[in-house]
């Protein structure tokens, strides 16, 4: 069988973008930082930075790298605070905006929290954002019905995997902030609906071959 790669956590949210850009990163490994990505990057080296350390009954545990085969995912937590006296386990995301009406940060901290579940074979009841725009924090409560949203975008970001595809570009506002933008050409791409016409033309003719 073949091997499945594994979902890097920051697919999650390239698919939230937009899944073309996500096929483009990981389908095509295309990468082009921008004034976006090189800020957020910024801020993710400031928060990687320094040894764990231990205040108040609270282990801070920073950069933690998780491996969950079963949900298929891999990353790295920017931050784990640990308390030691109940041993409960909160990861923590920081994001350079503020908090937004749409799940999809919210959704990218629960995926880490069920990494570490399936790790460690424990409960993480909630989990926490800090948004360094705002300079607040949101604390996040994991209930049943972000997990199933979570556990949605995983499989649909697994089929983007599986099928080695890249889908055509849809041009929108984001395209202006997006780093793949001359690399995409949305405008273009989004016209040229010639190679998807040529693909379904000749679509019974390679199913019948290949069966
Ligand atoms: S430029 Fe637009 S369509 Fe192209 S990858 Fe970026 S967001 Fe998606």
């Amino acid at each position: 069988m073949e091997d499945l790669k594994a979902i890097p956590l920051s697919a999650l949210q390239h698919y939230a973008f937009c899944p073309r850009q996500c096929a483009l990163i990981h389908n095509e490994q295309l990468w082009a930082e921008n004034w976006h990505t090189a800020k957020g990057n910024v801020l993710h080296e400031r928060v990687d930075e320094g040894l764990p350390e231990t205040r108040n009954g609270i282990r801070f545990e920073r950069s933690v790298q998780v491996h969950a085969p079963k949900l298929r995912l891999v990353g790295t937590l920017d931050l784990l605070e640990v308390n030691l006296k109940t041993g409960e386990l909160t990861p923590v995301e920081y994001k350079k905006g503020k908090s937004k009406a749409d799940n999809w940060d919210r959704i990218q901290l629960c995926a880490q929290a069920m990494c570490l579940e399936e790790m460690r074979s424990v409960k993480i009841v909630k989990g926490a954002i800090w948004y360094w725009r705002s300079r607040k924090r949101e604390e996040v409560l994991l209930d049943s019905s972000l997990r199933e949203q979570t556990l949605k975008v995983v499989q649909q970001v697994a089929e983007l995997f599986d099928s080695h595809k890249t889908p055509r570009a849809i041009y929108g506002k984001h395209c202006e902030s997006c780093s793949l933008k001359d690399l995409c050409n949305p405008r273009l791409t989004a016209k040229d609906q010639s190679k998807a016409y040529v693909d379904e033309l000749y679509k019974d003719r390679d199913e019948e071959t290949s069966e």
